[in-house]
């Protein structure tokens, strides 16, 4: 009888899930001029359910313009903290306890229209690398390209931060040593998208993963603009990716697995997840409903 009950527990205990979600992630939202942030709040937590490594819980800020002194998330309760805001700026403990969050290893993914956030902030522009828009221009810092296979500081010659249309583009890795890269196809078609172009900023400690041709017939910068990148600040891991505008560009396989990759890598150093069959090659974009 002893050795059936052993048994039991034994086929309980290998049959209970492996990966279960270990990591908590926090979406940080309210704020986003230009964009459906509600919309997109929602897939990017999908996508990081997904996964079935993460849990997700989502902060949303007060509305533009009214009393933020109430708005501190406990940073420290999360594994990865996922950036979906471009607003008014947050108290300033808030600040402080977001340094020291990600000072201390805290994990940190800058999604999109979030490097627009905070122009003021320097330790905020620290952590993101590069930004553009609100006023961000050569005085900001330097813009990341990527020419004669390494990273370029260029000054600036138009204000920071700029897109064209939306239109697919070619993505092509530049580290692919990197967790978030290893094993990716060295080219890949995007789904039309925002092509952001000089970002601009302290770009310290910053390794660029992968990048795309501006074309400046489509009021480009005629440079090889950084799409994927990451940050050292402090202990912290820092994923930053330019894609993702709307859910249609969201819906790109390239768009998913890096965002799942880098949110894991953000959070833990490493990346569990495999490329998955249907990521894109160069050819044409892959998508998902
Ligand atoms: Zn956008």
């Amino acid at each position: 009888m002893r050795s059936r009950v052993l048994a039991l527990a034994a086929t309980l205990l290998l049959s209970t899930p492996l990966q279960a979600a270990t990591h908590k992630a926090l979406i940080i939202d309210g704020e986003n001029p230009y964009h459906a942030w509600k919309e997109n709040t929602q897939v990017l937590k999908k996508l990081l359910e997904d996964t079935k490594i993460f849990t997700v819980d989502v902060a949303t800020t007060p509305p533009k313009g009214s009393d933020m002194s109430g708005f501190k998330p406990d940073f420290a309760a999360y594994s990865v903290v996922v950036l979906n805001y471009n607003g008014d700026a947050w108290p300033a403990e808030t600040n402080t306890a977001f340094e020291k969050y990600v000072r201390d290893g805290g994990g940190v993914v800058v999604y999109h229209a979030s490097s627009s956030a905070f122009p003021e902030w320097k330790e905020f522009n620290q952590i993101i690398g590069v930004g553009g828009w609100g006023n961000r221009n050569a005085s900001s810092g330097k813009s990341a390209r990527w020419r004669d296979g390494k990273i370029s500081l260029d000054t600036p010659e138009r204000n920071c931060g700029n897109h064209g249309q939306r239109l697919p583009f070619l993505v092509t890795v530049r580290d692919s040593k990197n967790p978030i890269t290893k094993g990716l196809p060295s080219t890949w078609m995007h789904a039309g998208d925002e092509l952001y172009d000089t970002l601009c900023g302290p770009a310290e400690n910053l390794d660029v993963l992968a990048t795309a041709h501006s074309d400046s017939a489509n009021k480009g910068s005629g440079q090889e603009e950084p799409m994927l990148m990451t940050v050292k600040f402090g202990k912290g891991r820092v994923f930053h990716t330019t894609l993702g505008h709307d859910v249609a560009a969201m819906s790109c396989v390239g768009f998913i697995t890096t965002f799942d990759r880098g949110a894991e890598w953000a959070a833990t150093g490493k990346v569990t997840q495999k490329v998955p069959a249907d990521f894109p090659g160069a050819d044409k974009p892959s998508l998902r409903p």
